[in-house]
């Protein structure tokens, strides 16, 4: 019997999500549109001081970072099991990132938010981290 952590009804289908990460998709209505989208991408900064020069973002340390509430607002509609990966820039630089993992986890406990970041952030300690490890 599979473990599932989320499920969603989306126009015309369901989507389940299992413990694992297996996500299911059935059509109900092949004729009805899906109503919001699987994954998001959010760009919630374009603040970064790593300097790659691959980068496709732009992002610099004149990046300016983006409204937390604004997008908690954006996401308040989606249903837990939505997957939201957050980016940048360097999203753990957003002063506001705590805020955005409290306000994400408080939209749906089984929403599991992800993050790129450049692993010598990750390694600034964990006060940039606090407030987003799992109890
Ligand atoms: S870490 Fe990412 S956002 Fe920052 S400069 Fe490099 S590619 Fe761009």
């Amino acid at each position: 019997m599979p473990d599932v952590i989320a499920g969603y009804l989306n126009g015309g289908y369901s989507v389940t999500i299992e413990a694992d990460g297996t996500k299911t998709r059935k059509t109900i209505d092949p004729s009805v549109p899906p109503v919001h989208p699987e994954h998001m991408d959010l760009k919630i900064t374009d603040w970064c001081d790593a300097g790659c020069c691959w980068c496709h973002e732009g992002s610099t340390r004149r990046g300016k970072h983006g409204s937390i509430d604004a997008t908690l607002d954006l996401l308040s509609d989606l249903p837990a099991g939505v997957e939201i990966a957050i980016g940048g820039g360097d999203p753990l630089s957003h002063p506001r990132f705590p805020d955005l993992a409290r306000g994400l986890r408080s939209l749906g406990d089984e929403r599991q938010p992800s993050w790129p970041a450049p692993s010598a952030k990750l390694a600034d300690g964990p006060s940039r981290r606090e407030g987003v490890a799992r109890p």
